[in-house]
């Protein structure tokens, strides 16, 4: 992965937020940078990897990400999903030591990290639905006795009662930002609970580490702001992937196409729609050709719901055909298709959808069917409640549908990067694509 230029931060607006406030603070950063130098921590951290996660070495983008989180400063990362954010805020959080702060929007993605951290004997815990008085005292005094405790928490929790319990008599080490797009009102997932987090970490003054894999250059300007970062360091890693090609289908059929390109494919896949209904029409459809298909959505009850991810994830189920609803903080490697039947919301909604192809960097396709019946869908659910930002959002997805140029060039620009030179990876530049994609 490339890091970009300082031009993209230009062109982002982000302005450095009064530097001098932030010089005299007492932060654990620079207290473990009175007793062990940078270089020293990084080692320390490179022993942690080793150690615990098993791995010889950071990847180079990671790397730069564990220096400036150990350095205790305030940032803002824009890593693709796939790239190991994760690792670049556990790994710095084990080497501080006391209990780092992650909010998170999602519990199964919380529940997911806790779940692996716990299998590494890192003490973690997710602040999910079911917790009383009684878990909060016993967390307090958990959190008391372990060296490193990861607390992961919804935003929606900030400021409760039951936080504050859990907290008593300790100050956070630092606070990591997860899917930092959600503070945004001009991101696609606006959570306003984020919006509590510049109190909470202004009452702590502790470090403040946002990370998002989607952001405009506005998004990006709204994030520093609303968390009231201060002089953060800001990484910006290329969405370009290489390996990730992206084609529009537009005035066939999509049944056919569908099933033709999926019967074809080794490995698994992913069909987005944008209805409840649709997802199991589609399921149906591709069951009827033979395939091993299931749907997934927000209306199937939750062990419904997890068994069938977890048939996916195993690879009993090849292909999951499923509303937005499914996949935040899914990684699975081999994932060959991720095809759109319905039109996603937001070009931030659809490469967030996209990106989970490819992950293990073998070569991977994303499709949109692009019918007149998938726009009068999404148009329906949009319906007339859709605010001026919301139709802007989806008259941007339009557009790049629409592009007779790179696709990529199209993405890139979206979100105030540069574009490579040369394509060769979308229908645009090679119109060949989609044949070579489809069976014979
Ligand atoms: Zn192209």
């Amino acid at each position: 992965m490339r890091l970009l230029s300082p031009r993209w931060w230009r062109s982002s607006g982000v302005r450095l937020v009064g530097s001098g406030r932030g010089a005299g603070r007492q932060r654990l950063g620079d207290a473990a940078g009175s007793l062990e130098g940078e270089k020293e921590r990084y080692e320390h951290a490179q022993r942690v990897l080793r150690a615990v996660w098993g791995y010889p070495d950071f990847r180079p983008d990671q790397a730069r990400v564990v220096r400036h989180v150990l350095a205790g400063k305030d940032g803002l990362v824009l890593m693709p999903t796939g790239g190991g954010k994760s690792i670049s805020f556990q790994v710095p959080a084990l080497v501080r030591g006391g209990v780092t702060l992650v909010v998170s929007p999602l519990i199964s993605l919380m529940q997911d990290q806790v779940a692996t951290l716990a299998g590494k004997g890192v003490a973690a815990f997710a602040l999910s639905g079911r917790i009383d008085v009684r878990v909060a005292h016993f967390l307090n005094r958990r959190i008391a006795q372990e060296p490193t405790f990861l607390l992961y928490l919804a935003p929606e929790r900030i400021g409760t009662a039951l936080l504050a319990t859990i907290m008593k008599g300790h100050t956070p080490t630092g606070i990591i930002v997860d899917e930092a797009h959600c503070i945004s009102s001009w991101g696609h997932d606006f959570r306003p609970a984020y919006r509590h987090i510049r109190s909470l970490r202004e009452s702590w003054n502790v470090p403040c580490v946002a990370l998002t894999a989607t952001a405009t250059p506005r998004v990006a300007r709204d994030i520093c702001k609303t968390l009231g970062l201060v002089d953060p360091f800001r990484l910006a890693f290329s969405f370009r992937r290489k390996n990730l090609s992206f084609a529009v289908e537009k005035g066939v059929d999509a049944g056919p196409a569908l099933i033709r390109l999926l019967s074809g494919i080794n490995g698994s896949s992913i069909v987005y729609d944008s209805s409840r209904e649709g997802t199991e029409v589609w399921a149906e459809k591709l069951r009827r050709a033979g395939l091993r298909a299931t749907a997934y959505h927000a209306g199937m009850p939750t062990e419904r719901r997890e068994a069938v991810q977890a048939g996916w994830l195993k690879g009993r189920m090849r292909i999951i055909v499923a509303t937005n609803a499914f996949g935040m903080g899914i990684d699975k490697p081999d994932v060959r298709v991720v095809a759109h039947v319905g039109i996603p919301d937001s070009l931030e909604a659809w490469y967030q959808e996209a990106g989970r192809a490819g992950r293990d960097g073998r070569p991977a396709l994303s499709l949109v069917f692009d019918t007149p019946d998938a726009r009068t869908s999404r148009r329906a659910i949009m319906g007339s409640g859709a605010t001026r930002r919301q139709r802007r959002k989806f008259a941007a997805m339009i557009r790049w549908l629409e592009r007779d140029a790179c696709r990529n060039w199209g993405l890139l620009g979206y979100f105030g990067q540069a574009a490579p030179d040369r394509c060769e990876r979308c229908d645009q530049c090679r119109p060949d694509i989609r044949q070579r994609w489809m069976a014979p």
